[in-house]
């Protein structure tokens, strides 16, 4: 039998920003507060995280925009509160992409291996203009990370027994969401291809795109393989819930 995973919610903070930028020309020049979201995985054979969190509120303040973090979203509190791990303890890494507040944390976990599409860090070391300021080399690059900790994965790959990858582009070039198999069926940890459950079920780009069209392919290949999601930045999701997350389909909500 497949190997079952638990998958624990980590609120690495908040950010106040503009909805339209969450939402493809929707709801422009409305605001709101929306939370990062890092993923344990663990009960399978391994530690596992789902992206890192924002290394520095100052520096989120600084060069991004308003942010918050209560004391226990901070990564070594919300490990040890959550699942109960040191960042030794963390086996494997997978970043979705490589945005600041998803890769803040990396060079934290020095036991750990280290999952990035191979497209998704070529496109890091040059991104296009509008997305320069979003990508912070210092977080992930082979001086952060031990070059021979990363792993690059090309599209589609199982991790380990019960946890696989698969490409995601739009958000960014190389991003990547992870299939997870859990008691409760196939969850997909899905990164920003889906920042809030409205882009998922209401057929809404993000707002931060490298392209337009690739998203809408990417968030069709979400709904077709998992059953429940996880999504980037949706403030419905509890900080450490580790089951009932949302259903893929709006209807099966209601
Ligand atoms: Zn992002």
């Amino acid at each position: 039998m497949k190997t079952k995973w638990k998958a624990t919610a980590l609120k690495m903070g908040e950010l106040y920003v503009e909805k339209s930028s969450l939402t493809y020309q929707k709801d422009i020049g409305e605001h709101l507060w929306i939370p990062m979201w890092a993923t344990a995985l663990s009960e399978g054979g391994y530690n596992v995280l789902i992206d890192t969190g924002i290394h520095d509120l100052k520096w989120v303040e600084d060069n991004i925009g308003p942010c918050r973090q209560q004391f226990d979203e901070t990564i070594v509190e919300a490990l040890k509160r959550g699942v109960g791990w040191s960042p030794e303890d963390v086996d494997i890494v997978i970043n979705t992409h490589l945005h600041y507040d998803h890769s803040g944390n990396n060079k934290v976990f020095k036991n750990a291996r280290f999952v990035v599409q191979k497209k998704e860090w070529e496109a890091a070391q040059n991104p296009i203009p509008c997305q320069d300021s979003i990508y912070f080399k210092e977080l992930f690059d082979a001086k952060a990370v031990n070059y021979f900790n990363l792993s690059f994965v090309d599209g589609e790959e199982e991790i380990v027994p019960g946890i696989k990858v698969f490409l995601t582009p739009g958000h960014s070039e190389g991003h990547q969401s992870v299939l997870v198999n859990t008691e409760e069926g196939i969850l997909c940890v899905a990164g920003d291809v889906s920042n809030l459950l409205e882009n998922i079920y209401e057929n809404v780009p993000a707002g931060i795109l490298t392209c337009t069209k690739e998203i809408y392919g990417s968030m069709e290949e979400v709904r077709k393989r998992a059953e429940f999601i996880l999504p980037g930045h949706e403030y419905l999701i509890k900080k450490y819930q580790s089951s009932n997350f949302p259903s893929i389909k709006k209807s099966a909500n209601v």
